[in-house]
């Protein structure tokens, strides 16, 4: 049996599939033409966010029997297609969960002891101890909105911090709420009462600028926005307005609702905020485990 790897794919998922006597065929991103040549005899795919598996390129395989995404999203994959042929879509979900709970923990210490501004400072050879007053995070509250593979992940080190935890989340899980000595709580008691809120929602309807004006302004003046879900789940404008007027102390995002973020964007004025560039799934173990777990999917399925 072939299987295809169209994007780059960690060795350790390449032997996988080895081990289990497949033959791989690696092209990085072929566009829609050699793709369609590519899948001409292989039993599985690999892709990530590229290249899209059409309707096209579906058609163009008629041995094909999975289509692996390692990682998160099925967009770039045509959903009906496979399914009209009974091809199975398998992805990782679970792969990056803790390395997007460790970035969002990286953001709240970066803004709460200013981080980035003091190495910004330093560069400039200005000594500014001064301004660099930070507040502990022992003792204090994180809210965390969406408390599912990764606000699980940010609850337990919240939890080694010391950190009291509330949690916003329509379908509440109370065991694992246990577990990490959290309470669930309505959204704008979590808002009120923390002093940093965090979110790990999926952006659909109900989530799309769940985080505007009105609830911005229920938040502390002392407290820190986090935003490693969707950019849109949190009203940009609003965010700058809250920031500009003091209603929140800063915020440490990694989502935007426009990527790349424009140069000279509003939110890059503002000393109090930490921003970097969608990197919460960005380390080698997340990278590693999204292949393994495809390839072991791919073996499962392939092998009966
Ligand atoms: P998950 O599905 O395990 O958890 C999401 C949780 O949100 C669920 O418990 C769900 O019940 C809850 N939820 C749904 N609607 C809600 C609402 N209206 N209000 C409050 N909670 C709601 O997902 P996950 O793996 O924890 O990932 C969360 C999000 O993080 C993803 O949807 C993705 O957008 C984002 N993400 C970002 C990066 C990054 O690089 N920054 C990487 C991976 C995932």
């Amino acid at each position: 049996m072939k299987v295809l790897v169209a994007a780059p794919l960690h060795e350790r998922a390449i032997s996988v599939l080895r081990e289990a006597g497949f033959d791989v065929v690696y092209e990085e991103y072929p566009d829609e033409k050699k793709l369609v040549e590519l899948v001409k005899d292989v039993d599985a795919i690999i892709v990530r966010s590229k290249p899209k598996v059409t309707k096209r390129v579906i058609e163009s395989a008629p041995k094909l029997k999975v289509i692996a995404r390692a990682g998160v999203g099925l967009d770039n994959i045509d959903l009906d297609a496979a399914k009209e042929r009974g091809i199975k879509v398998v992805n990782s979900p679970a792969a990056s969960s803790r390395s997007v709970a460790e970035l969002a923990i990286a953001l709240i210490f970066n803004v709460a002891r200013k981080i980035a501004f003091a190495d910004r400072k330093m560069r400039e050879g200005v000594w500014a101890k001064k301004q660099c007053m930070g507040t502990e995070l022992e003792g204090k509250t994180l809210g965390i909105v969406g408390f599912g593979r990764i606000g699980y992940q940010i609850a337990k080190i919240a939890k080694a911090l010391g950190m009291n935890v509330l949690l916003y989340d329509p379908y509440p899980n109370e065991e694992r709420a246990k577990e990490v000595g959290g309470k669930f709580v309505d959204l704008e008691t979590l808002l009120r009462e923390s002093d940093v809120v965090t979110l790990h929602v999926p952006l659909v309807e109900a989530t799309y600028h769940m985080i505007n004006e009105e609830r911005l302004k229920l938040m502390k003046k002392t407290a820190i926005l986090i935003n490693a879900a969707r950019g849109a789940v949190v009203d940009t404008k609003a965010l700058v307005k809250a920031l500009a007027e003091g209603w929140i102390a800063g915020a440490g995002l990694d989502v935007y609702e426009e990527e790349p973020l424009p140069k000279d964007h509003p939110l890059t004025k503002f000393d109090n905020v930490v921003l970097t560039p969608h990197i919460g799934a960005s380390t080698v173990e997340a990278q590693m485990r999204a292949g393994v777990q495809v390839a072991e999917q791919i073996v499962e399925i392939l092998k009966g």
